[in-house]
């Protein structure tokens, strides 16, 4: 059984539903719904869409909303795309024209006053180098250190730069509304620059009626120093290295991806690692070498999920992407250090954490086939999780979001959990329903940990050892 979780970007390469279907059957987990593309009526047929296949193929598959974030990025060009050479000078204005191989606008009031002659500008996700010559009111003058196509809508990176700008954009508490309205599983926020980022995403969210755990997406040099911080107030978290790479050195990429993963761990959160992956295979049906190690080092390095991008959203080969991702991921698996992941430090100590590390050993020195955890929220099987047993995590619980939410945490299946009366039956029910799903047989040793209860610790540190009959 896999163990590594699959998020897949949906987009027109896979809304068609035959190709869906292909891809929950491939294997793909989380379903990312990008705001940064897309109308809300896409969205809202893409939600729809995946439920129900989902529910057909009784697969469990949550969705994840990701709101686009205060991303800089050029404006109009009067041309489809213009080339700028190494050498010549380039303006960039807050001022709304049409951009030509001169000037170009960008979308931020505030761009005079964030840079300082000698600093650098990078357009289209870092393709294009500038470097700033003299700043006026309205105006950045700069010089084209490595030239490229320009086109409308391209992103800017001002590396390195804390920006004074608002973390949510009008669209994205729009976004953010929708994802309440839609009872999306996990919400991604973009551009998180520290804990009050998370904060202020979490008090719109309560604004908006609704409770979405939330994913920051690590992907500007001030969040990886602010780390610790920000998965305190976190559910989860992704490394972005799309962007992340624009904005830090891209050799110390490799040593970030870690750094995170690492971190989320501590804070028995799951990750995601995100961006590039299979990128190859948005024109061929084969990954690269490079791209096969990448998800195999992302996956022993300790990430919960790898997604896709482009490759599931607007690629040629989406299904091929979903198996690809599943093969490499479950070969990896097969090398995984189980006990380096046990014997990790915890930023989390208490009764709930030691309780699951102290079930997950038991369960390997009693031969045990299962981890078996009933639970209120999601928070018992990410710290059982965050152990990397060797054996499935069986996760039950009453709520259908914690189940779809439980879809992005490593090695956890989750299944609906029965109203059993009196209690003490409860691990029985639960251990009948493992049966049923083929996860258990007969004669099998189990570990339960934890109860119904959710939130107080103390309510959920029993571990038992059951034998299945
Ligand atoms: P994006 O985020 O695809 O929304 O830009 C991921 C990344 O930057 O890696
Ligand atoms: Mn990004």
């Amino acid at each position: 059984m896999r163990r590594t979780k699959i998020v897949c970007t949906i987009g027109p390469a896979s809304d068609d539903p035959l190709v869906l279907t292909d891809m929950i059957r491939a294997g793909m987990d989380m379903a990312r719904i990008n705001f940064s593309h897309g109308t809300s009526g896409e969205h809202a047929d893409r939600i729809s869409r995946i439920r129900t296949l989902a529910h057909t193929l009784g697969r469990n598959v949550g969705i994840i909303g990701d709101l686009a974030g205060p991303k800089l990025r050029t404006g109009n060009m009067a041309k489809e795309s213009v080339v700028l050479k190494a050498g010549d000078p380039f303006r960039l204005t807050s001022d709304p024209i049409e951009g030509d191989w001169r000037v170009a606008s960008v979308s931020f009031p505030g761009l005079s006053e964030a840079v300082k002659p000698g600093e650098t500008i990078l357009l289209n996700d870092g393709a294009i180098d500038l470097v700033v010559e003299s700043v006026t009111a309205h105006a950045v003058e700069t010089r084209v250190r490595v030239g490229g196509m320009l086109g409308s809508h391209k992103g800017v990176n001002i590396p390195g730069r804390s920006l004074a700008i608002e973390a949510l954009t009008a669209k994205d508490r729009d976004d953010m509304a929708f994802a309440v309205k839609h009872d999306l599983d996990w919400l991604a926020l973009s551009f998180v620059r520290g804990p009050d980022d998370v904060r202020l995403a979490r008090r719109c969210v309560q604004q908006c009626g609704g409770q979405v755990p939330l994913i920051p997406k690590i992907e500007k040099r001030e969040a990886t120093e602010a780390l610790d911080l920000i998965l305190r107030e976190s559910e989860g978290v992704m490394v972005a290295r799309g962007d992340l790479g624009v904005e830090v050195a891209f050799e110390d990429v490799p040593f970030l991806q870690k750094m995170i993963l690492t971190c989320a761990l501590g804070h028995e959160v799951p990750s995601i690692t995100a961006t590039h992956m299979l990128e190859s295979m948005v024109e061929l049906p084969r990954p690269t070498r490079a791209e096969a190690t990448d998800v195999a080092t992302a996956v022993l390095d300790g990430t919960d999920a790898v997604m896709l991008s482009e490759e599931t959203a607007r690629g040629r080969f989406p299904v091929d992407a979903v198996r690809t991702m599943a093969r490499i991921a479950e070969r990896a698996e097969r090398d995984l250090d189980h006990a380096r992941f046990m014997n990790m430090g915890t930023q989390n100590p208490g009764v709930g954490s030691a309780v699951a590390r102290a079930a997950c050993a038991l369960a390997s020195e009693v031969g045990a086939t299962a981890i078996m955890v009933p639970t209120g929220g999601a928070t018992t099987p990410m710290q059982v999780s965050r152990r990397r047993p060797a054996q499935p995590i069986v996760a039950f619980t009453r709520d259908d979001r914690v189940r779809r939410q439980l879809a992005l945490v490593w090695g956890t299946v989750a299944l609906p959990m029965l109203d059993v009366r009196p209690a003490e039956e409860m691990i029985h029910s639960c251990v009948k329903a493992a049966r049923a799903a083929g996860l258990v047989a007969v004669g099998d040793v189990v570990v339960a940990v934890g109860g119904p209860s959710g939130g107080d610790t103390d309510q959920r540190n029993t571990i038992e050892v059951v034998r299945v009959r």
